[in-house]
């Protein structure tokens, strides 16, 4: 190992659980271990906390408490949501989402379509080279059989931000319901319910310094409602099993700690980025960004080193100690590029080649000069290695 240090730019997979938000949750292992469901006071003060955690996440989106249910994850509030809606109106069958989206929608609606006898018909959205969504074609595509839109608010390769508000209200004209997975853009841009017409708003916690294994879904007051997960009383009958108390905690207090550091995500933050990406495209020959420059995440950065390969460029980069993640993931022998990139028409010798930087509040401009030093040598090596970069 070159380096012991680890500079960790690979913040939209995780992010580190804050030391305020271990602190919060740490009574809740301890002394404050009850049931919030029980009769007896030692469970019910746990359930004015989880009260306090709900107040904390709904302040964060504009939200009420009362539209804000707790989670296992960011994947099954995104599956809540759509079931919710489908399971509303059986009568409708038509589904619209778009081609960049995470796997725990474009899956969902995948096994939707043919594990249901083709019961249900889904629109993709096609986007433009640089990921964005035409909305003329959305409005095309939409039908008086359309019973959900799901779109990212963020997307979590390239950063891409998409104009879920306009789409929320174009929705809403036509009745048709609205859900945005914004498991990347809580924390990192300003959110306001209150005003929009979404009716369905993904979050999960561990990518904005809570723990892992906690989310939540919002649900408009009077937006029709089906639980996914029948079970006891909790969540106002809305998620059946015994709340996640200690992380639900955190996440209240990681929504707290983020309605402080969202300024800095869109200052230091930025400015952090966009010298890490602008020096590796200045002293990088062949490297180009993947995504708009101007729409995306303050944190988030992709760039195709073109004839090398991704995964082969994260071995180099792990071997000092770098953490991010590559747009190719390697499937049964084969290596393909992510569905993202090739939605966006980026050629295969640069989608294959590709690299996604994510930072955080965390890092620091001493990380930022020790990728920059450290990068143009790892791509040089191996372009020496291909016999396409020769060529
Ligand atoms: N949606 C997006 C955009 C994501 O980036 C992720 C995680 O990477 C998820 C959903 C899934 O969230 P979780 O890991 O909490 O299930």
């Amino acid at each position: 190992m070159a380096d012991k240090r680890v500079v960790y730019l690979d913040n939209n997979a995780t992010t580190m659980v804050a030391p305020e938000v271990i602190d919060a949750m740490m009574p809740f292992f301890t002394e404050k271990y009850g049931n919030p469901s029980s009769m007896h006071t030692f469970g019910g003060e746990v359930g004015e906390y989880v009260e306090m955690a709900r107040r904390q996440v709904a302040a964060l989106l504009g939200a009420l408490p009362e539209e804000i249910l707790f989670t296992s994850c960011g994947t099954e509030s995104d599956s809540t949501a759509v079931l919710s809606a489908l399971r509303s109106y059986p009568e409708k069958r038509h589904i619209v989402t778009s081609k960049v989206e995470h796997p725990a929608i474009k899956s969902l609606v995948e096994n939707l379509e043919t594990f249901t006898g083709r019961r249900y018909r889904v629109s993709v959205l096609p986007v433009d080279r640089d990921g964005m969504i035409d909305l003329g074609e959305y409005e095309r595509v939409l039908t008086d059989d359309t019973a959900i839109v799901s779109v990212m608010w963020a997307n979590n390769e390239t950063g891409n931000i998409y104009p879920v508000e306009e789409m929320a209200a174009i929705a809403k004209t036509r009745g048709i319901l609205f859900h945005t997975d914004a498991v990347q853009a809580v924390g990192k841009v300003p959110i306001n319910l209150a005003e929009s017409a979404i009716d369905y708003l993904s979050l999960s916690g561990h990518k904005l310094h809570a723990p892992k294994g906690i989310g939540a879904l919002y649900v408009r007051k009077k937006t029709p409602f089906v639980p996914f997960m029948a079970g006891g009383h909790q969540e106002g009958e809305r998620r059946g099993g015994t709340e996640n108390v200690a992380s639900i905690i955190g996440l209240g207090k990681a929504c707290e700690l983020a309605s402080v550091h969202i300024k800095e995500e869109n200052t230091r933050v930025r400015a952090m980025r966009d010298r890490l990406e602008d020096g590796l495209l200045a002293s990088i020959p062949q490297a180009m960004l993947n995504g708009s420059k101007e729409n995306r995440l303050p944190n988030t950065t992709n760039i195709s080193f073109e004839y090398v390969e991704g995964e082969a460029i994260l071995l180099h980069m792990n071997l000092y100690n770098i953490c991010a993640s590559s747009g190719s993931a390697c499937t049964s022998g084969s290596l393909e590029p992510s569905h993202v990139l090739r939605a966006m028409g980026v050629p295969f010798t640069a989608a294959h080649g590709s690299v996604r930087f994510s930072l955080s509040t965390y890092n620091s401009e001493e990380d930022i000069d020790y990728v920059l030093e450290k990068m143009p040598g790892i791509i040089e090596t191996l372009r020496e290695l291909s016999p396409f970069w020769k060529k």
